[in-house]
């Protein structure tokens, strides 16, 4: 429904909490903890989805190695079967760099369709899809937040968070960065091209900064890059905002236990499901969702299903 896009739930009153008769485990004739934990092991979208990118991160190293033109060049910039497809990131700091120093019409129509065609594609799929689906830091990142948790939970560290908004500013300053030096200054920073190239190309020095934001976000604070820093990220989130495909939240099977908040890289999108929170029954998360499925998977109430907004679940 157009009013999706549109509405600002947050602003509307809540509705009334559920009582103990009508909360979900009351239903299911169990305990609120044996249903909260029902779910806990269940893995079922993360192998999916760690599945889809290990595959399209060994199709570029295949097609390199192997000379098989299906997936070339590397996240940054590559060709799927010929066809290219442009970070857009990437893209918008060489517009940036291209329209100050007058070479703007010097773009190729390959730039341009590279760039569309992905942004279509990413806008399909929405939200941050591209982080949990592709990009290989994340996939790293997911393991280094087990072992940070892990210290958390064991009292060994302190949980540090930051503001949200701390990547817009890094997505703004890399790209002035990027118009006064006339370089693509984050390149060289980008852990998520450094990883893809090192795989496509083989290791280089660049991966000892790549160890040293890992041991920071194990050591310091959670999933640091994805969440304050990755301006490729941040552009998604932009991007992804029209997306007809999200995350739906259903208030009358949710029993309030937070479990998806635990595991969410986002969990300011969830605002909805803490108890007298929701405004609607039914809400679909912000952009800033990375489609990860993760909360999905822990849902005791099957209240967080993947859905195309305005219709039924897909799963
Ligand atoms: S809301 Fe769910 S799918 Fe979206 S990022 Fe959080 S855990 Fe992943
Ligand atoms: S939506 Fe979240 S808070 Fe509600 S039942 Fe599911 S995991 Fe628990």
């Amino acid at each position: 429904m157009l009013s999706d896009y549109f509405s600002n739930a947050k602003k509307k009153s809540p509705l009334a909490p559920k009582t103990v008769e009508q909360m979900p485990h009351t239903l299911a004739g169990l305990s609120f903890k044996d249903w909260r934990d029902s779910r806990k092991k269940n893995h079922k979208m993360r192998n999916i989805r760690w599945a889809v990118l290990l595959f399209m991160n060994l199709l570029f190293v295949f097609s390199y190695w192997l000379d098989l033109a299906i997936l070339e060049g590397s996240l940054s910039g590559s060709r799927l079967i010929g066809f290219y497809l442009m970070d857009p990131y990437n893209s918008l700091q060489l517009l940036a760099i291209s329209s100050t120093t007058g070479y703007l019409a010097m773009l190729t129509m390959n730039f341009w369709i590279g760039l569309f065609t992905i942004l279509i594609f990413w806008l399909i799929f929405g939200g941050r899809s591209y982080c949990s689906w592709m990009c290989p830091y994340h996939f790293l990142a997911e393991w280094a937040e087990k072992v940070h948790n892990y210290l958390v939970k064991k009292k060994k560290i302190k949980e540090r968070s930051y503001h949200i908004g701390l990547r817009f500013v890094f997505l703004v300053g890399f790209l002035l960065l990027a118009v006064l030096t006339r370089n693509l200054v984050f390149e060289n920073l980008n852990v998520v091209g450094i990883v893809s190239k090192a795989m496509i190309y083989g290791p280089s020095l660049l991966l000892l900064w790549v160890l040293a934001i890992i041991l920071f976000e194990v050591f310091v604070s959670r999933r640091f890059w994805c969440r304050y820093v990755c301006p490729i990220g941040a552009t998604w989130s932009l991007v992804g905002k029209a997306s007809p495909l999200a995350i739906k939240f259903e208030h009358d099977k949710c029993g309030y236990c937070l479990e998806c908040q635990k595991v969410c890289l986002v969990p300011h999108e969830l605002w909805f499901v803490k108890r007298g929170a929701a405004t609607q029954d039914v809400h679909y998360v912000g952009s800033d969702c990375t489609r990860c499925g993760l909360c999905v998977d822990v849902c005791p109430g099957n209240a967080l299903t993947y859905a195309v907004r305005g219709a039924s679940s897909l799963l």
